[in-house]
Formats: structure tokens, sequence, C-alpha cells
């Protein structure tokens, strides 16, 4: 699709943070491009129209910046994935591991009924950690997850081999 080549253009490199050897997507600049955004999103609405999504579940924090407006757009309820302690209501939690510790996200009970049918939105996708994480939390509630959507894929460290067989879908890869 010729509009992703502008998408990967809006997107700044950052090399060493937030430490050395990490070259970080920065996807804030991606933002201050209003055509590159509506792109963004236009490419997932479009992918996700017509499917029976029921519900966008986005992961802290920018999964909070693309999973509204799609599910805006397709008509599905926008659950957030917070990190520990943020959630006012009861809650479900799953544990992961990063490269040094673990790191939690959480999701009101209720939030989920048995017969939704998720999309799971996040920026990146790393190890794949986090987003099968959020997979727990969906599956747990009972929903059916449909696809892990994000904008960048970080293929070399294999993040879609741990998502246990659910289709992964981004819109470009990163080295
Ligand atoms: P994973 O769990 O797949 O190893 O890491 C993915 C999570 O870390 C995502 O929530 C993502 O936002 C964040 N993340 C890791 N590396 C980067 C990066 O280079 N850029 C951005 N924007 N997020 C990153």
């Amino acid at each position: 699709d010729p509009r992703i080549q502008g998408i990967a253009a809006s997107i700044r490199v950052v090399p060493d943070f937030p430490k050395k050897g990490i070259m970080f997507q920065d996807i804030t600049t991606l933002l201050l491009d209003p055509k590159a955004f509506k792109n963004t999103v236009d490419l997932f609405v479009e992918r996700y129209s017509g499917k029976n999504i029921s519900v966008v579940a986005g992961i802290e924090a920018r999964g909070f910046i693309f999973g509204p407006p799609i599910a805006l757009a397709i008509g599905a309820k926008f659950v957030p994935l917070r990190k520990p302690r943020k959630l006012p209501g009861e809650v479900i939690s799953e544990k992961y591991v990063l490269e040094y510790g673990t790191d939690c996200l959480e999701m009101h009970v209720g939030a989920i009924q048995p017969c939704d049918r998720a999309l799971v939105v996040d920026d990146l996708v790393a190890t794949g950690g986090t987003l099968r994480a959020a997979m727990n939390l969906l599956e747990r509630a009972g929903a059916e997850v449909v696809e892990c959507a994000c904008v960048i894929e970080l293929p070399e460290l294999k993040g879609r081999e741990r998502l246990n067989g659910k289709p992964l879908y981004v819109l470009m890869e990163s080295r």
C-alpha cells in the first residue's frame, strides 16, 4: 500500500533510548503528521471493518493512541489494558517477563463479555510478551482474540512466535 511509506518516514528512530544499544522507534513524530496518523488509522479500519469485532483492547500507553479511533470507526467498544494499580475497579492481572524483571497488565472485570470478539492494539511488537499478556487477559475473560495489530514489528525478536499461533498484523518491519 503506497500509504505505508509515508507512515514509515514519519517515525523517528532515536539511538540509545531508553538505554545504550536500543534503537527506539518514536511514534510521536507520526502523530505530528496528520496525514500519516490518519493513514495509519485508516489502514487498520479498512482491515477490521465488517469483521464483527466487538472490542478493541488497547495496551498502555501507545495502544491508547491508536486503539480508540479504530474502535470508534468500526463500532466497537474500547477497553484499556493498564499498568498495575491504575484501574479503580476490580481487575484481573497478567504478569509478563521483560529483559530485566517483570511487568504486569490489568483489565477491569466486567469490561469483557464471553461473546466478545477482540482486536488487541499496540504501537510496536518486540519480544511479544506484552501482546501475549494482553491476549491472556482477554481469553481469561472469555473473549475470542481475532488478531493483534501493531504499527511496527521488530522481526529479529521473533515476537510473532510467542502469540500461540494467533495472527499478528503489522504495517511495517524495522530492525
Ligand atoms: P515486547 O513485550 O513485545 O517485548 O515489547 C513491546 C512493548 O514495548 C510495547 O508496548 C511497545 O510500546 C514497547 N516498546 C518496545 N520497544 C519500543 C520502541 O522501540 N518504540 C516504541 N514506541 N515502543 C517500544
